[in-house]
């Protein structure tokens, strides 16, 4: 184990049609790559982390909640993962190299352990799959670029609703934050 992956809110609400805050094809068409990714990195016993936003019901005090609509709420359908990687979800999930936490900000770094879980397996590689890329995948790197570790982010793994929000991220990872833009 050297390397990380981390899955960042690939869940019903940012993601199905029906979700609170989806991102829609654009979405929807990362499944088989997301998947594929997954299952490569568990293979070759690497870490995986699922981040995954968490929000509770009616909480006005939240920065998000004057922003967006409400979104991954506890406990609801919408914020499990979406389509083949909530199966494959349920069948690694107690493997030791598999990591299922919550976040409550963009970043996946802010106010979680993430930073301690990858500093425990020295790991210094991580690599970038899911929703938004240009919010919580952006802020993601940011904190990894602030704290040393080399970006992986897998293009074809992320997606936005906003297009040339995704498209200025691409290149902000780049030629900003020296992360490395892979297939
Ligand atoms: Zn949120």
């Amino acid at each position: 184990m050297n390397k990380a992956l981390i899955n960042i809110d690939y869940t019903n609400d940012f993601v199905h049609d029906d979700g609170k805050l989806t991102c829609g094809e654009a979405g929807q068409v990362l499944e088989e790559d997301i998947l594929k990714i997954t299952k490569e990195f568990f293979d070759n016993e690497d870490y995986i982390v699922f981040a995954i936003d968490l929000h509770e019901e009616n909480d006005e005090f939240h920065p998000e909640s004057k922003l967006f609509p409400p979104h991954n709420i506890r406990g609801t359908w919408g914020r499990e993962l979406y389509g083949s990687l909530e199966d494959y979800y349920q069948e690694i999930k107690l493997n030791k190299n598999v990591y299922y936490m919550d976040k409550t900000r963009y970043s996946a770094f802010a106010v979680t352990d993430l930073y301690i879980k990858l500093r425990e397996r020295d790991i210094k590689e991580i690599h970038l799959v899911g929703v938004c890329t240009d919010i919580c995948i952006l802020h993601t790197a940011i904190d990894a670029y602030n704290l040393g570790f080399d970006v992986y982010v897998h293009e074809k793994g992320v997606a936005s609703f906003d297009k040339a929000g995704h498209e200025f991220a691409l290149k902000h990872f780049v030629n900003t934050l020296g992360a490395k833009v892979v297939d």
